[in-house]
């Protein structure tokens, strides 16, 4: 077999990465290191993964190890493991491709200035080798599978977005990730350095990890798990860096979780739940649970989505089981019951820890829930059996809190007045809207709060006949809301039915219904909602993804007993060809979707409208 020089190009998103790679300049570079190591880990787990079946693969008297390799002369560095090595075509797909299919869609979205200032998103992406190009100018990496006999070189120094492989000379399976640093990078040639990058970030890998450099090898790592010690052996620094070394998110995480479950099945816990959003983009995208399992040490799963639900996807952390068995297969974990059973256990301390939070540190409480409660609210969608705790995680603003205070469920109800039946709630893009709401009047007059609640998963929420300690839920827009319908309601009613209709045939395009209110006192109109329809914005994310919801159906309540209407009723009464009744009529429309936050539906129109009516004496 001849040096055959065979040469690729990087696969278009690929290159787009490498770009933002090279040409960002980083503050967190040295992931680099964390990223290899935890390659060359995996691949010694997939290769003793697979020697559970195929014994005759490894040698029992083996001793799996990583090896770091710095040469000052040559500003190189090694970072090579015994592990399941690569093949041919293996080093093609493998490094010449993004693995994770989300990656491309990401890479999409995000800005260059987002990685630049968050580059450990580079890790969150799961394109982890890559990061290497960040401190390299050239990288090679040499390999051999455990299924073949010959090694291969893949080497590329990135200029034209091309990679070369060549077989190479043979070395013992596994592979050596050799990276020729750029000049901005020498530092990782420092042994001191070394050592307090392995243990920060990979510390707890479960290889031994060892330096060589002029002397003999030293390792490097204490291998030690954390999450399998004692709380009172570990130290606060201790749990920052392994969150870091997870997370790749630099903030203190808001609280972590760090316990042994005994019994019948047993299983130790080290959870954190971060105080930030890494970025605003990223969590409604970032689908993938960020929990390992382990199994006696061993990592069994990785990013293993069974053992928290999709709404605490935040969570991030480690579970190792003392009892599951070592080859349980993804496909199988769903069913597991002692899986179910960690899932339970989990989430009902992860739901009591955030109660604990909120109610011992409400000001960081605050700030979490800004960011994380829409996620967490997906699971009274989800969940039954926890939405009493998740109910009382939500945090809300009200006609009774100061702008920027909250207040809950529990705090609400014991504040209702004995005559109040339900809990209400208004829908609105922003606390000025909610709080000048005309549908409001009525339930202020009573002294009933009002919980100010957004567009979006609010409502898809509230549509979902929730209940509170026996109490529901109802909007103040909603159309059968009945608090203090007046004795003489009907007679009124029948009186002004005339009108009413009128109204209705002039606006009937924009319309479902015209009604008389019993819910206004100060305001002239008010829209009303039925049960079951959305909110314009809501509407239009809905239609935007395609679900299929009926059209905005609209009904319009009138204060008959507001001037305005009065003025309107006699001209109805005087002469219904009047010009100025149809315009009237118009600007009432104008008027509700003004205080609802929106347009008129001819902005120019009702400008002159206006500025007639004042010029006239
Ligand atoms: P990720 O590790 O998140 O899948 P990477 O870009 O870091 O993404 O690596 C891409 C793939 O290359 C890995 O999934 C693995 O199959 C392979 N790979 C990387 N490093 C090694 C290694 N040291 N030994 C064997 N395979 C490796």
């Amino acid at each position: 077999m001849g040096k055959k020089t065979d040469s690729y190009q990087f696969k278009t998103e690929t290159k787009k990465l490498l770009d933002i790679v090279i040409h960002s300049l980083y503050s967190h570079r040295e992931i680099f290191l964390r990223e290899l190591i935890s390659n060359s880990a995996d691949a010694i787990n997939r290769l003793k993964f697979l020697a559970l079946t195929e014994t005759e693969i490894i040698d029992s008297t083996e001793n799996f190890q990583i090896e770091i390799i710095p040469n000052k002369q040559e500003k190189s560095l090694i970072i090579r493991d015994n592990g399941i090595g690569m093949t041919k075509q293996e080093l093609i797909e493998n490094l010449g491709t993004i693995a994770r299919s989300g990656t491309k869609k990401y890479l999409e979205v995000l800005a260059k200035k987002d990685i630049e200032e968050s580059p450990e998103l580079i890790g969150q992406f799961g394109v982890g080798f890559y990061s290497a190009f960040m401190v390299s100018d050239k990288i090679e990496v040499i390999s051999r599978s455990y299924s073949d006999e010959n090694t291969y070189k893949w080497s590329s120094s990135i200029e034209d977005y091309s990679f070369q492989i060549t077989p190479s000379e043979n070395i013992s399976r596994g592979t050596e990730v050799k990276l020729y640093l750029n000049d901005q990078s020498l530092e990782y040639l420092e042994e001191f350095n070394i050592r307090s990058l392995v243990k920060k970030y990979s510390d707890y890998i479960e290889y031994p990890i060892q330096l060589i450099c002029d002397k003999k090898p030293e390792k490097i790592n204490s291998q030690r798990a954390i999450w399998l010690a004692n709380k009172d052996e570990v130290t606060e620094q201790e749990y920052k860096d392994f969150y870091q070394s997870l997370s790749y998110d630099f903030n203190d995480p808001l609280t972590k979780l760090h316990y042994r479950a005994e019994g019948t099945h047993e299983f130790s816990v080290l959870v954190f739940i971060p105080s930030h959003r890494p970025l605003p983009l990223m969590m409604e995208d970032l689908e993938r649970s960020k929990i390992d399992l382990y199994v006696r040490r061993v990592l069994i799963v990785n990013q293993a989505k069974e053992i928290l639900p999709r709404y605490l996807r935040f969570v991030t952390g480690v579970v190792d089981s003392s009892d599951l068995p070592l080859n349980i297969s993804r496909e199988l974990l769903q069913q597991n019951l002692k899986v179910v059973q960690i899932r339970k256990n989990l989430v009902r301390k992860i739901l009591d820890e955030l109660l604990r939070i909120k109610r011992d540190d409400p000001e960081n409480y605050r700030k979490f829930f800004d960011e994380y409660g829409p996620i967490i609210k997906e699971g009274l969608l989800s969940d039954q059996e926890y939405r009493e705790q998740i109910l009382n995680l939500l945090t809300f603003q009200s006609t009774r809190t100061e702008s920027g205070k909250t207040t809950d469920l529990e705090e609400y109800v014991s504040n209702m007045p004995q005559d109040q039946k339900e809990i209400y709630f208004i829908i609105s893009e922003n606390r000025n809207l909610a709080e000048n709401s005309p549908a409001l009047e009525v339930l202020k007059s009573k002294k009933y709060e009002v919980l100010f609640l957004q567009p979006g998963i609010d409502e898809i929420i509230m549509n979902e006949n929730l209940k509170y300690k026996d109490y529901s839920f109802r909007s103040a827009t909603d159309e059968s809301l009945e608090i203090s319908k007046s004795e003489d309601f009907n007679q009124q009613e029948k009186e002004i039915k005339g009108l009413l209709e009128f109204i209705q045939d002039q606006l009937k395009d924009d319309l479902k219904e015209v009604r008389l209110s019993n819910r206004l006192i100060d305001s002239p109109v008010c829209f009303v909602q039925q049960k079951g329809s959305f909110s314009p914005e809501l509407q239009r994310v809905l239609q935007f993804t395609n679900q299929n919801h009926p059209p905005s159906s609209r009904i319009m309540e009138i204060n008959a007993k507001h001037p305005l209407i009065e003025n309107i009723e006699q001209k109805y009464n005087q002469n219904r060809s009047d010009p100025e009744l149809i315009k009237y009529i118009h600007l009432l429309l104008d008027l509700a979707l003004i205080q609802d936050g929106e347009r008129p539906k001819n902005p120019v129109d009702f400008a002159n409208q206006v500025a007639n009516l004042m010029n006239s004496k």
